[in-house]
Formats: C-alpha cells, sequence, structure tokens
C-alpha cells in the first residue's frame, strides 16, 4: 500500500475537516499506531497529527474537577505541581508509566482510543467518575470499552479530553511482570479512590476486555471504611479473566485484588485535596 499522505493541521477545526478524508486516521504520539502501520495491520490513507494542538494540550482545573486534554503526555501531568497537589496519585502514575521516551510522546487521547484492556489511564478514568468528551459527545468511562480495542468512537470523531473528579483520596498500584516479558503494560493496574461523598472506586486494567470496576471488592470497601484489609483474601472473578504466557487467569484475578490492596493501601499514606 502506498505511504499516507501526512498533515499537520494548525488549529483544532482544520484537524476535524481533514480528519473527514476517507481513510484518514488522527496520529498523536504515535506509540501505538506507527508500529501497526508499519507491520501492516493498520491502514491509513492519511494521516492527521494531532499531538501538537494547543486546544488539546495541557490542564485545567474548577472546584471539583480536572480537565486533562486529550494531547497531554504522561510528562505533563507528572509535571504539574497542583496535580501533586490535588490528585497525587494521578501525577505519580503518569510518573511512573513506561519509559522517558514514551512519557514524552504518547497521549490521553491515544490510550483512550487504542484502549488496551491494561490501559492505566483508563482505571484512573473509572474511580475518578471521568467523563470522556470527543467533537462530538459525551461518555462515562464505564460507556467507553465496548470490547478489547473497541470504543464507541466514530470515523473522523476526535478525542477532546477527559474531566476526572478530584476525591477525597486515591492511590494506585501496579503489578509488573518480570522484565524481558515482551510487553510494557503492568498484569494489573488498579486506581482505588473514596469520592468526596465517602464512596469507593476500583478501576482495574488488566485481564479483561478492557478495565472495569471491581463492585465487590469496592462494596467490602465501603463496609468496612476504605480500610485496606477488607480486600485480604478477596479477588475479582477469574472467569472472563485472559490467560496468557505471563499469567493464567486465576493468577491474573489474584494479581488484581492484590494490586487494589495496594492500592487501597497507598490512597491512605497520601492525600488528595487537602481540607476534604
Ligand atoms: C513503551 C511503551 C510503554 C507503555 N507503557 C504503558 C503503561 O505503563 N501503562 C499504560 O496504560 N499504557 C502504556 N503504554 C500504552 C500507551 O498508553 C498507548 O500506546 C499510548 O498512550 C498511545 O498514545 P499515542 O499518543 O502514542 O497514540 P497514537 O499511537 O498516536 O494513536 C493511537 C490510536 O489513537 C488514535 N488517536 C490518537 N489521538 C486521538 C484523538 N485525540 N482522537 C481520536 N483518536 C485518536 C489514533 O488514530 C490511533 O488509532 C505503553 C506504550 C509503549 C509503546
Amino acid at each position: 500500500m502506498a505511504a499516507p499522505d501526512h498533515l499537520r493541521p494548525s488549529t483544532l477545526p482544520e484537524a476535524l475537516e481533514a480528519l473527514k478524508r476517507p481513510g484518514a486516521r488522527a496520529l498523536a504520539g504515535g506509540q501505538a499506531l506507527l508500529p501497526l502501520l508499519l507491520d501492516g495491520s493498520e491502514q491509513a490513507r492519511s494521516l492527521v497529527e494531532i499531538g501538537h494542538l494547543a486546544e488539546l494540550r495541557g490542564l485545567d482545573r474548577d472546584e471539583e474537577a480536572f480537565f486533562v486534554g486529550a494531547g497531554t503526555r504522561p510528562v505533563d501531568v507528572a509535571d504539574t505541581p497542583v496535580v501533586w497537589t490535588l490528585l497525587p496519585a494521578f501525577a505519580e502514575m503518569a510518573g511512573a508509566m513506561g519509559d522517558p521516551q514514551f512519557r514524552n510522546r504518547a497521549t490521553l487521547g491515544g490510550a483512550l482510543a487504542e484502549n488496551h484492556p491494561s490501559s492505566c489511564w483508563l482505571a484512573a478514568a473509572l474511580a475518578l467518575e471521568a467523563r470522556i468528551q470527543t467533537d462530538r459527545r459525551e461518555f462515562l468511562a464505564e460507556e467507553w470499552t465496548l470490547g478489547a480495542f473497541e470504543t464507541p468512537l466514530e470515523p473522523g470523531e476526535a478525542l477532546v479530553g477527559l474531566r476526572l473528579r478530584i476525591p477525597r483520596r486515591a492511590g494506585w498500584a501496579r503489578i509488573r511482570a518480570g522484565s524481558g516479558s515482551g510487553s510494557p503494560f503492568p498484569l494489573a493496574s488498579v486506581f482505588a479512590v473514596e469520592t468526596r461523598e465517602g464512596a469507593a472506586r476500583l478501576g482495574v486494567a488488566g485481564g479483561r476486555d478492557g478495565a472495569f470496576r471491581w463492585r465487590a471488592g469496592e462494596a467490602a470497601l465501603e463496609e468496612s471504611g476504605f480500610a485496606p484489609d477488607s480486600l485480604a483474601g478477596l479477588a475479582p472473578r477469574s472467569d472472563g479473566m485472559s490467560a496468557d504466557e505471563r499469567a493464567d487467569a486465576a493468577h491474573r484475578a489474584l494479581l488484581a485484588g492484590r494490586a487494589a490492596a495496594l492500592a487501597v493501601a497507598r490512597a491512605l499514606e497520601i492525600r488528595s485535596a487537602p481540607g476534604l
């Protein structure tokens, strides 16, 4: 197949216009898309660069929430002091993902559009009551995953950003496979939140078709007043968990349960939103 045209619009409206071309694909950090184009498993007739667009970059906040633009990179989150003050677990997660090259190139929008089942961003979005915004619509994080690597995004539709509600406290923990496992993704990544109203939310990535909320774990936490010990011996159900050379389904479920307890313990160590 011929090499795709390469377009670098200067504004979001120009990018949206370019994305209407047949076979056009958005290109942000290229960390997921470029390898797939190179090995022929994905195709594009035009690549529309959007990661540099000012309208999609950066973080804003109001009393209740952060708005994170789709073009925001992990390094932008980790280098923003107010995130460390109000939502340190999110800054900690962004600063620990991948390697320095990845953190400087990959974007939040690319991760949401890719919707890898082990995406840390999606686990955080579920726990933080996120609203995912495109140029046309808004979704709850729970509405985002239609299956592994499948989302409601339509051709030509662009992700604009994510609105994350600032919780009373939050923690993130992951369990990684040993080096040489061949995948940059953790085996389990869990974002644990106690909302301002005292509800528990656990966003879990790794092991299923997409990131999911572990409701039984949330119920145990709420009953115990958010005690990590309440998750001892509990784990998400292993049926429906995937298996690969790194871990079988039962092991993945166990790891998700352990990562959840670690994330809750971490939430108790670090404070979000002073005064809440
Ligand atoms: C070395 C490495 C380490 C990693 N480590 C982790 C990790 O620790 N945790 C984790 O969760 N993930 C990890 N990832 C995955 C990573 O989060 C995603 O691959 C990455 O964020 C994709 O972003 P990108 O900007 O590079 O997307 P691209 O590769 O540019 O695009 C990916 C897809 O998204 C589409 N797209 C991009 N932006 C938009 C938009 N605004 N609107 C609509 N569609 C859009 C593209 O068309 C394409 O289909 C890792 C990946 C690598 C390569």
